[in-house]
């Protein structure tokens, strides 16, 4: 079922059994959502707190306080948060008794975040003995009076953790300008900076793989690693959320967060320990040592338009829009480990399908003594990120039967929903993530310099286009993307893995 995927399992190393599973309940806290009216609160936030709730992680202590400046009801409020969950919860999960239990831990506080209004409320219900967690579901500009807010009002105090959504700037002057307004008043430890990339279960899946086993490291460098591909596709087009996605792009809404922390974790040293420290110092290592990208190696695309409508430019609401939704481009990552192994980046909209992938490409073997073979490929080790998480080894084999020494690619498959059985449905970022805010683990949340850093090296990518007026190249919807990200790889002898 659904809800054991919150169990801790502790599994025998040499029979697979499952000797104990136990849930490990967080202690009682108080929540509080700022624009828990809108969309990321009502469809991520509140199932993702409901889930919690639903196997025993959150405490009947807990208490959640939504807040938003609409004249509504606490009834309404819950109301709405109950209609919600049987929408967006898992739909076993909903049907539990656990959702009137839950819905009578809900609080609603009407409240300007920029005015006095709700502010003594709200200190009225939080309970001065728990912790207390300000998840800030708020368009960026609200994040600092937020912050400033919580502080001159004494809502906050210094044990209480600030979450912060993405976007995290649009630019490195608008992220140190962002980091300076919430540390005027909290310190680093508290400010939890979420990618929700890093709460996926295949994500950190990533670090299991390279730091848990001792086979993959010895192999995990340019020696071995010819290249590694990151593809992040998705299917759907910006329709919907056009406007705000034409004053971003793809290369500000998904490389400068998502891919630059798929390749962090992916390109990263061993860290000493895994804690929250020890592996941001590694990630930030990681940004630092990446090589400032060359015009010749990025492509940026659009997708047009079929039959004179449903193009880009037709969803953003902008004919003459220079953003991009496609961009692929080849990374460098200057250091012993990684010299002569690039990392070719790849994200889109509108493509073939949903799908994202990291892929290992494995350099040929060095001698093939199989003449009257074809050349095997290198092995290549896929880490899917969905759909079907999971990790595929590509290996060469012996084609069977007789009539010549003939190879052949077959793959050592690992769905993870298979592997560790009895998984409806995997679980979502956001309840790894807020369960982490409320134990203190900062560990998958960015710190401000890292933030920083990896604007540092986006923005000069950015600012050659808008100096140069840089059109995206079109591409059709349902394929690949513009025929120049082929060429990218096929100047240096690659090519892409299809894509879904
Ligand atoms: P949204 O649907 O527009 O919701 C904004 C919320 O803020 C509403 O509840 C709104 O309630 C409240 N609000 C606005 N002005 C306020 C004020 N002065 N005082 C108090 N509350 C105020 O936005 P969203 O899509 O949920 O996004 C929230 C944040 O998450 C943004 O930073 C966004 O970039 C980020 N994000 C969203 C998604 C997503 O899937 N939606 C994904 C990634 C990141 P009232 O109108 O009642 O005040």
């Amino acid at each position: 079922m659904y809800w054991q995927l919150a169990v801790e399992r502790i599994t025998s190393r040499w029979t697979g059994q499952n000797l104990v599973s136990r849930v490990i309940p967080v202690d009682p806290f108080d929540i509080v959502i700022f624009g828990a009216t809108g969309d990321l609160a009502r469809r991520k936030i509140l199932p993702a707190l409901f889930h919690r709730f639903v196997v025993g992680q959150i405490p009947d202590e807990a208490r959640i306080i939504g807040t938003a400046r609409r004249d509504i009801n606490p009834c309404a409020f819950v109301a709405m948060v109950r209609n919600d969950l049987h929408a967006f919860a898992s739909t076993a999960a909903s049907k539990t008794e656990a959702l009137t239990r839950f819905l009578e831990r809900l609080q609603f506080v009407r409240l300007d975040a920029t005015g006095d209004m709700g502010w003594s409320d709200l200190t009225g219900f939080l309970r001065p003995e728990l912790k207390r967690a300000f998840c800030f579901s708020v368009s960026p500009t609200l994040f600092g009076p937020i912050a400033a807010k919580l502080y001159t009002t004494g809502v906050a105090h210094s044990e209480s953790r600030i979450v912060v959504e993405k976007p995290f700037g649009h630019n490195l002057y608008a992220a140190q300008q962002l980091n300076a307004s919430l540390l005027r008043n909290f310190s680093e430890r508290q400010i939890y900076r979420i990618d929700h990339y890093l709460g996926k279960e295949s994500v950190q899946n990533l670090m299991a793989l390279r730091f848990a086993n001792a086979l993959w490291e010895p192999l995990w460098n340019a020696r071995h690693i010819d290249h590694v591909q990151i593809t992040v596709a998705e299917s759907i087009g910006v329709s919907g959320r056009g406007e705000y996605y034409d004053s971003s792009g793809a290369m500000r809404d998904m490389i400068q967060n998502h891919l630059m922390q798929l390749l962090c974790l992916t390109a990263m040293e061993p860290p000493t320990r895994f804690e929250p420290n020890a592996v941001r110092d590694e990630k930030v290592k990681v940004i630092k040592a990446l090589q400032p990208v060359r015009s010749m190696d990025v492509v940026r695309g659009q997708y047009s338009a079929r039959d004179g409508k449903d193009g880009y430019r037709d969803h953003a609401g902008n004919a003459d829009s220079l953003t991009e939704c496609f961009v692929a481009l080849k990374v460098n990552v200057g250091n012993w480990r990684w010299a002569s192994a690039p990392f070719y980046l790849r994200t889109g909209k509108k493509l073939r399908a949903r799908s994202s992938e990291i892929a290992i490409m494995f350099r040929d073997p060095p001698h093939m003594i199989f003449q009257d073979s074809e050349w095997p490929r290198g092995n290549a080790l896929i880490i899917r990120l969905n759909p079907n998480e999971g990790i595929t080894l590509h290996n060469t084999i012996k084609d069977p039967g007789p009539g010549g020494f003939r190879l052949t690619d077959v793959s050592l498959d690992m769905a993870f929903a298979s592997a560790l059985g009895d998984l409806e449905k995997p679980q979502d970022a956001y309840e790894r993530l807020i369960m982490d805010v409320v134990r203190g683990d900062q560990t998958l949340f960015m710190r401000g310099d890292e933030v920083e850093a990896a604007w540092s090296w986006i923005d000069p990518i950015i600012a050659t286009w808008e100096d140069a007026r840089d059109v995206p190249l079109p591409y059709e919807p349902g394929g690949s993307g513009p025929e120049m990200a082929d060429v990218l790889l096929r100047r240096d002898g690659r090519e892409w893995r299809a894509i879904g």
